[in-house]
């Protein structure tokens, strides 16, 4: 053992900047909200994939684009030493999820329903519902290509926001057509650039050749006005694209489901082909879109797979629990069924076997533990209790336990009424502590 008097505190060390923990009670509403998901995703038969955090650059180089702003600034890029591979933490899991499917074959024989959770790191200027390392939770629907699979998985997000009571998340679609539609879009949005290219900043101007629909993206207030007057995508879909986007729209407008027309939305990566869409709230600052995704039908080929048109959506997790903040109450935990109250050292053995059995039958038990030297009273250890937020303190106080008992005390009916219990029949009352919450 150590002595106290002979350790030496070292210097505190932090987080890194932008990079949050999370901790309970907050943790709590991530778990909540993460157990919403997964039963949503269930009822629409998504299957969850988890995928490396880590992944080679070039994957997110050919997926997302070289002129975006993840690849041009934001992605965390390192070089393995050990090996000289390029890697990078993902900035983003489309692509992570296009190169396990296509390197594990996984649409073999048909389309595949996916989704998945987890953290994403960019480079960005930390602030309000902007970090370095955030969460998302992304639905991919692989090898499809009708509209009603756009139409669902929008129809899905939907139907979440409305689970969980959020209100004022508004709908914004575009279609962005095929390549061939948008080359033609290309030159018409190049020339009416460059008769404003007064007003472009440094990044539009560098941008306008190699990547012009990126200046529709752009939110320099000095370029609003050049940008709504910019030639308008959907003016150059051919019927099969406008079809698409009607049979889209279509099937939201049958489930009540609003939306507004954004000809401005290209969204950040290069990936995407027809419907795109994101969810956006006025709550946030300018941090306010909430879930965005949209088709991306020639992703799985630019990996080396074969064709498979696809669609998907990503949530930022922390955007909507900030959201939800402002709606719910804090504390939202369920609380623990029992809190147990020990006696000496000598009795823990059988009074562990005991809360093992009583958790075996689904009773949530915290067991006191002590924190400096020695079983403290049982008087502090109710404190601990009541402060717990249990509904029942289990006392194996010595006379109990001599008698092979315990007692079972309520501490939130308000009289503290208490019976007492054999330990060996536990099967008999246990029931009687869960919650049925
Ligand atoms: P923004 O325009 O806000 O930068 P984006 O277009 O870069 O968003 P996507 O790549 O489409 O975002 O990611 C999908 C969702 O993930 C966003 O709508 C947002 O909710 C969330 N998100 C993206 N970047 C961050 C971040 N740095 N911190 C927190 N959430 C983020
Ligand atoms: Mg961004």
């Amino acid at each position: 053992m150590v002595e106290k008097s002979a350790t030496r505190r070292a210097e505190k060390l932090c987080a890194v900047k932008g990079m949050n923990d999370i901790l309970p009670p907050e943790s709590a509403r991530w778990e909540a909200f993460e157990a919403v998901v997964r039963a949503l995703m269930r009822g629409y038969g998504y299957e969850n994939i988890r995928t490396p955090i880590v992944e080679s650059t070039d994957l997110f180089v050919r997926s997302l684009g070289e002129v975006t702003d993840i690849v041009e600034k934001e992605m965390y890029s390192f070089d393995d030493r050990l090996n000289g591979e390029a890697l990078t933490l993902r900035p983003e899991n489309t692509a992570g999820v296009v190169r396990a499917v296509v390197e594990h074959s996984l649409l073999y024989n048909g389309g595949k329903r996916l989704y998945y959770m987890g953290p994403m790191f960019r480079h960005e200027r930390p602030q309000r519902g902007r970090y370095r390392q955030f969460h998302q939770i992304g639905a991919e629907a692989l090898g499809f290509s009708g509209a009603e699979v756009d139409a669902e998985l929008i129809l899905m997000a939907h139907s979440l926001w409305k689970k969980l009571g959020l209100t004022g998340v508004e709908l914004q679609l575009n279609s962005l057509g095929q390549p061939a539609e948008r080359s033609q879009h290309r030159a018409a949005l190049i020339a009416h650039f460059e008769i404003h290219a007064a007003v472009l900043d440094d990044e539009a101007k560098r941008r306008l050749q190699s990547n012009p629909l990126r200046l529709l993206d752009s939110k320099n207030p000095a370029m609003q006005t050049a940008i709504e007057a910019a030639p308008r995508l959907l003016d150059f879909l051919g019927d099969a694209s406008r079809e698409h986007f009607r049979v889209v729209k279509s099937i939201l407008e049958a489930n009540d489901v609003a939306y507004s027309v954004n000809h401005r939305l290209v969204r950040g990566m290069d990936y995407y082909n027809l419907t795109v869409f994101e969810f956006v709230t006025t709550r946030l600052g300018s941090q306010g879109t909430i879930c965005a995704g949209g088709r991306y039908d020639y992703l799985t080929e630019q990996i080396g797979g074969k064709a498979s048109p696809s669609v998907g959506w990503a949530m930022g997790v922390e955007r909507v629990l900030e959201l939800l903040k402002e709606q719910l109450p804090a504390d939202s935990a369920v609380p623990i069924d029992a809190y147990a109250i020990v006696p000496d050292t000598e009795s823990l053995p059988m009074v562990m076997s005991c809360l093992q059995s009583l958790r075996a039958q689904g009773v949530a038990v915290l067991m006191h533990a002590t924190s400096g030297d020695g079983t403290p009273s049982i008087k502090s250890q109710f404190k601990r209790a009541d402060g717990s937020g249990a509904r029942y303190a289990l006392v194996f106080g010595a006379d109990e336990l001599a008698l092979g008992l315990v007692t079972v005390k309520a501490l939130r009916d308000g009289q503290g009424g208490q019976t007492r219990h054999a330990i060996s029949e536990s099967s008999h009352w246990a029931k009687s502590l869960q919650s049925t919450a």
